[in-house]
Formats: structure tokens, sequence, C-alpha cells
């Protein structure tokens, strides 16, 4: 098995493949530890995947834990919605990940970046790296891409449908011990100054927070970035109050993401597509490292149960697979219409904090256990609109 790429996808689907006895390469064109630009928050799905691999206690212990997600509208109305947690550095995550992989039996090859992917006969890919000057070819029958939101690897491996990303985000590190001491929530903020999307504040080890500004949908396009991330950080009071005797541990760094689980072929023959090159990352949040797992899991769950069966069969149970989860990426997209309406914003916030029912589903939309389609129905928004609270605010 060839896996290229080893951020979350590629690790956890590397994990499995070599812990069922296969043999496995994974290829990364980077040297580990590396930097991955990224909120680094860890969300329920992140705990559900991460207890599949066996590495919930190796991560907890790495990670800074949270005690839920703090959603800030535009006018300032907040609430906390509760659910299993936790910011952790990619630089860290994803050595963790790799060594997982390895310690499952795969192997690790860093520093060949994928070059061509060509599909020798019935039975074998040949996949070619560059490999500092030279070039480097390997032979698998399976070969799984997981080469994130890049293009060109997408496009090399033949699995591209559509170049363009749907969102944008940037992020930076600061560190500031003084606000770190009462501070353990992810905050998610509506601000006027990020149209088309939100802002962040995730708090993570050693007093170093990731704050960061996101753009969904077509906003990216018409966006400047660094220009929004300063007013952001300028207006809203707990990202000025971390910059005001805060120490910058990186510049601002972006990066685009391919969400709403479109723009790439899941699955050709015996190449399959992982993780966020084929859009796992969601729309509205941009969460994306627990489907990434997930779907590295899926993948290689796929090859082990069914290739007996020959590729059709792998590539029909993976795709069946991950369509399922198809229904909840295209709520999210739909759902992108909030970043436009302040007011329904606002009111669902203020609905959360007041009624502790809805907020319970706004807590199972996170852990993935309420279906996000009241988001767009008539129902749903007469109720977040003209229901009643039945307790006092969080
Ligand atoms: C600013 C920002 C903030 C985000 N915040 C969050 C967050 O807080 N929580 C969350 O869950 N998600 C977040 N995301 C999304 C998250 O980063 C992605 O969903 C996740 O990293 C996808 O994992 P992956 O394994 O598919 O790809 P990646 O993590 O991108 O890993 C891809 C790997 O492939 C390698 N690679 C690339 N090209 C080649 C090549 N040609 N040859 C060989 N190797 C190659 C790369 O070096 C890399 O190691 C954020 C994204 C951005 C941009």
């Amino acid at each position: 098995m060839i896996v290229i790429g080893a951020g979350p996808a590629g690790c956890a689907a590397a994990r499995i493949l070599a812990k069922a006895n296969l043999s496995v390469g994974l290829f990364d064109k980077a040297v580990f530890p590396r930097d991955k630009i990224c909120g680094d928050a860890l969300i329920p799905d992140a705990y559900h995947a991460l207890e599949k691999l066996g590495l919930v206690e190796s991560v907890t212990r790495i990670a800074f834990p949270s005690q839920g997600m703090r959603l800030i509208g535009f006018d300032g109305s907040n609430v906390l919605v509760r659910a299993v947690s936790a910011c952790v550095p990619r630089l860290e995550l994803d050595e963790l990940l790799v060594k997982s992989a390895v310690e499952g039996g795969a192997e690790f090859l860093p520093g060949h970046e994928l070059v061509n992917v060509v599909n020798e006969d019935a039975t074998n890919y040949r996949v070619e790296f560059s490999y500092g000057a030279s070039s480097v070819a390997a032979r698998a029958e399976w070969v799984l891409l997981a080469t994130g939101a890049a293009v060109k690897p997408i496009r090399r491996a033949g699995l591209l449908l559509r170049a363009e990303s749907k969102s944008f985000a940037v992020r930076q590190y600061v560190r500031n011990e003084r606000v770190s001491k009462n501070f353990k929530e992810l905050v998610f903020a509506f601000d006027h100054t990020v149209k088309g999307g939100y802002g962040w504040v995730f708090p993570g080890p050693d007093a170093i927070f990731n704050i960061g500004i996101g753009f969904f949908g077509s906003a990216h396009k018409h966006s400047n970035a660094r220009r929004t991330y300063e007013r952001f950080i300028a207006k809203m009071p707990l990202a000025r109050d971390l910059m005001r005797d805060g120490e910058i541990m990186s510049p601002l760094k972006g990066s685009p993401l391919r969400t709403g689980l479109s723009g790439a072929r899941f699955a050709t023959g015996g190449l399959m597509g992982i993780g966020e090159c084929v859009g796992t990352t969601f729309p509205l949040t941009g969460e994306g490292i627990g489907k990434a797992m997930e779907t590295g899991i899926l993948a290689a769950d796929s090859i082990i149960s069914q290739s007996h069966l020959g590729r059709s069969a792998v590539a029909r149970t993976y795709t069946t697979g991950i369509s399922r989860l198809q229904p909840k990426y295209d709520v999210y997209r739909k759902a992108e219409f909030l970043f436009n309406w302040p007011y329904l914003t606002n009111k669902l916030v203020t609905h959360a904090a007041g009624n502790l029912y809805f907020r319970n589903k706004l807590e199972g939309l996170f852990n993935e256990t309420t279906d996000p389609a009241f988001l767009l129905t008539l129902s749903g928004w007469r109720k977040i609109l003209f229901g009643s609270g039945n307790e006092a605010r969080t």
C-alpha cells in the first residue's frame, strides 16, 4: 500500500492498514515535525476517530483541554456549548500521528513529493516521487491520496474535479500567560469585520493562543485576509486583550480549505482520495481533522474487508461509506447563509443561551447526535425566532 500525505487522514489510514499486517509506505513531501496552518481545535468527531485509532490517551497528554465552544454573536451575545474539545498544535499532533503509524508497522518516507501516479497494469500503480535531486518510484496495488487542500497532487493523481477551493483561513500564534490562567474555551466569534466568515481564539498548551479568521463560500475571493484579521483583532475584546501584552509567536499564515465533500473523485480502481483532498473539511465551521481521520479509517477498513472481492468492491464500499456523510455537508454548506444574516445568527445564539432544550440540540450538533437539518427548516427557525427561553442565560 502507498499512502501519500502524512496528515491526520494519511496517518490514520496507514496505522489501520499496517496494524492489519499489510505492508504500508507512508510518504510525505515534508520532513517532520512540520507545521500545518490550522486552528488546532479538536472537536468531538476527532475524538471519535482517535478512539478508533486507540490514541485518545496519548493525544490528551499533549493537548490543552477545553470546556467547550463559546459562540459569540455579532451583537456580543454568547453561549457556551459543552462538548469534548481541545487544542493541540498541529506540529505536535501530526508528529504523534506519524509515530503512531510507524508504531503500527508502517514505513515512513519523508521528503518524498508526489510527481505522478500511473495505472501500470490491472493490478499495480506506479507512483513517482521527487526526493531531493533524484526521482524515486514505488509500486502498489492500492494508493491512498491524503495530500490535503493542495490542488497539484490531486490533479496529478487524476482525482481532481474542481480546482478552486471554497474557503480560506489565516491564523497566528500569540502567547499570553496572563489571559491563559482563567481561559479554557474555544471561542468562535461572529463579527462584522469578518464578512462571510468568523474569527476564532483557541487556547492551546504553554499559554499559546491560536487566533484566526476564516471566510467561507464566495466571500474569500473578495477579501483581504490580512486586513480583515487586523480589523478583527483590533475590535474583538478578547483578541485585543491577548494582543495588548501578548508575545507574537508566529507570522500570520493562510491556506485554502477544500470543503463540502466535493471537488474530487473519492475512488477510481485501487486509487482512493481521503481527507481534505476530497473535501472532507466542513463548510460553515472549517473543522476537518476529525473527518480526515474518519475517512482515512473508512478507506483502510474498506481495503481490509473487501479487497478479496476486487478493486470495485473496495471502491464501492468506500464511496458508499463516505457518501453517507454527504447530507450533513450539504446542510452545513447551505447554513453558511448565517454569516450574512447577523440578525438570525444573534437570535440563534441568544436562543441557545436561554433555552436548555435548544442548547442541547446545538451540543448534539457538535457531538453528531443531532441532525443539522433544523438549521434549514421553517419550523426550526420559527422556534429559534419566537420560542421563549426557559432559564437564565449562561
Ligand atoms: C487556517 C486553518 C484553520 C483550521 N482550523 C481547524 C481546526 O481548528 N480544527 C479542525 O479540525 N480543522 C481545521 N482546519 C482544517 C484542517 O487543517 C484540515 O481539515 C486537515 O488538516 C485535513 O487533514 P488531511 O490529512 O486531509 O490533510 P493535511 O493535514 O493537509 O495533510 C496533508 C499532508 O500531505 C502532504 N503533501 C501535500 N502535497 C504533497 C505532495 N505533492 N507529495 C507528498 N506529500 C504531500 C503535506 O505535507 C501534509 O503533510 C483548518 C484549516 C485552516 C487552513
